[in-house]
């Protein structure tokens, strides 16, 4: 069985890979944990000096990897180079502060002397998704391998030519071998494969970025083996413009968020709720940087860009107002337009449902209680933006239930803070000093 992988500029398949089976994926496990064993024992300077090296890789290889993964999963090619320059600052950031992060913690007890050390668990089997097809591999592999732990990936299957050139990088940075290891897997197979790979014995914890389908499937397989998992589950963005907020800047901002990787983000604001008195200004200048914009890349895949033109279709059978947008570009490739849609209400498709494309949905609060009580009105829960002149943006932003909260400010990952949700965006955080501790044993050690 074979692995293609297609442009999703073009519609036109680009490589095939041989897919792995068990035995393959046996072999694998079997080095990955021999390597796990001798690299929890590797000195930490050791271990990250393995991260500089492959962020210097990262830097240096900018544009072919860029370029790589443009073809594969469509995001135009500024985007794809931003990507690769926030994986090498990522690695030169777990390479400066891990030794802050993982070092032993003393506290004070009835001890003679007590103390939390940090140590690896073993092997980090890793799921991940295509829309960061760089930068969601580099983000858990990071903390993972600065702890001491080996990672096994199961990447998205179109974007497998990132996946193994991940795996390279990692062994031309000097990986031992077996450290980082990309499995293959054919699309039938991945429910049954992971699973099995889930229960091994030679994998300690499990992590996933993607669906909550898949998180679901991944963290009870995980549940069922008593091992860890960490979740990074989709979103619905609350994006909150009170009537105070700095117009102009709400909207362009409102517009980077949205759009960009074609709005395939977990963290890109979705659901625009917008104090009524400025909701019509606001409308009017988000429209204006819609028309502004650069081109989209296509979608990642038929399949989904057909999936978010369905929400479309049902929220406006549902009363919502098409302002911009809302059918697929006509021609080759998966391209659909950034698209507005206003007067959306709870129950609407594209407010219940989390829009993982370009589509924008206003919906009007009454005042500042309304606003707080449309945000929390999901099952989500990763980030939360906030929009207001005065002290009000922060009062109002406290009272939403989300992993992360910005002021005046889009949400955006970043290397030094915690990332990760709550409720169905998921559990456990990535990257900073709590995502680097999310793959090792917290050992109390206690002298009496
Ligand atoms: P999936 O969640 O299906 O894919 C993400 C990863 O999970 C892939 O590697 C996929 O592999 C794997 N996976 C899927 N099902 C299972 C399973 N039962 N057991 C083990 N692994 C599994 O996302 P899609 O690509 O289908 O996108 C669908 C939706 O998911 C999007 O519309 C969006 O809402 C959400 N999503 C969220 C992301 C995020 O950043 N939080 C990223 C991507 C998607 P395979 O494809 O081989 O099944």
């Amino acid at each position: 069985m074979a692995v293609v992988t297609c442009d999703p500029a073009t519609g036109q398949p680009l490589a095939s890979y041989p897919a792995d089976d068990w035995h393959r994926i046996d072999e694998a496990l079997g080095l990955a944990s021999e390597a796990a064993a001798v690299w929890a024992s590797t000195p930490l300077v050791q271990r990250l000096f393995l991260l500089r090296s492959a962020g210097e890789l990262l830097t240096e290889r900018r544009d072919r990897y860029a370029e790589l993964i443009t073809a594969e999963m469509g995001k135009p090619l500024a985007e794809a180079l931003a990507e690769i320059d926030k994986c090498a600052l990522n690695c030169q950031v777990v390479a400066s502060q891990a030794p802050q992060w993982l070092a032993d913690h003393d506290v004070v007890s009835g001890a003679a002397r007590s103390w939390l050390s940090y140590e690896p668990l073993g092997v980090v089997f890793a799921v991940m998704p295509w829309n960061y097809p760089f930068w969601q591999v580099l983000r858990f592999a990071c903390a993972a391998l600065a702890a001491g732990n080996a990672a096994v990936l199961k990447h998205a299957p179109n974007v497998t030519g990132c996946a193994l050139a991940i795996e390279a990088l990692f062994a031309e940075a000097g990986a031992p071998d077996g450290l980082f290891r990309s499995l293959v897997i054919a699309e039938a197979d991945v429910p049954s494969l992971t699973a099995r790979i889930v229960a091994d014995d030679r994998i300690a914890a499990v992590t996933l970025t993607g669906s909550e389908q898949a998180g679901s499937a991944v963290a009870a397989a995980a549940g069922a083996a008593l091992k860890k998992s960490v979740l990074e589950l989709g979103g619905s963005d609350p994006f909150v413009v009170l009537d105070d907020a700095d117009l102009p800047a709400a909207a362009t901002a409102a517009a980077r968020s949205r759009f960009g990787n074609a709005g395939q983000s977990c963290i890109a604001a979705k659901r625009f709720i917008v104090a009524a008195p400025v909701a019509d200004e606001f409308v009017r200048l988000l429209l204006d940087e819609v028309a502004a914009l650069p081109p989209l890349g296509p979608m990642a895949r038929a399949d989904l860009r057909d999936a978010l033109h369905g929400q479309v279709t049902r929220t406006l059978g549902q009363g919502a107002v098409l302002l911009t947008g809302g059918a697929p570009v006509d021609g080759p490739g998966f391209f659909y337009p950034p698209t507005v849609l206003d007067h959306v209400e709870p129950g609407m498709a594209a407010f219940a449902e989390e829009t993982f494309g370009p589509v924008a949905v206003v919906v009007r609060a009454r005042d500042d209680e309304h606003a707080i009580a449309l945000a929390n009105d999901t099952a989500f829960g990763l980030g939360a933006a906030v929009w207001s002149r005065s002290s009000r943006g922060l009062a109002v932003g406290r009272r939403i239930r989300s992993g992360a909260l910005f002021v005046n400010a889009i949400v955006a990952s970043d290397p030094r803070l915690p990332f990760g949700g709550v409720g169905r965006s998921g559990y456990g955080r990535e990257l900073s000093a709590e995502g680097t501790r999310e793959f090792t044993n917290v050992r109390t050690v206690y002298l009496g």
